[in-house]
């Protein structure tokens, strides 16, 4: 895997809890099996699960860091307003 930036996903056999299937991430989209099914198996559809949540964590947080951000714009319009009341302007 050197010099690629493919993930690998490991997935345990079904049927042989000893065995494992490898499934990649190719082209940061396609998932690709070792497994000899042909049709979508398990194994990619555990890996697919696993990115959906990985892009869902991704946005609760960037939602989470929006969030912040406004608050730390209202805080800095609040420290104004007092300074303003402090000052007798306001
Ligand atoms: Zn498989």
């Amino acid at each position: 895997m050197r010099g690629t930036h493919d993930r690998l996903f490991a997935v345990a056999s079904q049927r042989n809890q000893n065995h494992w299937h490898l499934v990649r991430l190719v082209d940061g989209s396609r998932l690709v099996c070792d497994c000899p099914s042909h049709v979508i198996c398990v194994h990619r559809a555990a890996a697919h699960l696993e990115l959906a949540r990985e892009s869902a964590m991704r946005a609760a947080n960037a939602a989470n860091d929006a969030r912040g951000e406004r608050d730390a714009a209202n805080d800095r319009r609040d420290a104004d307003r007092w300074e303003l009341i402090e000052a007798g302007n306001w």
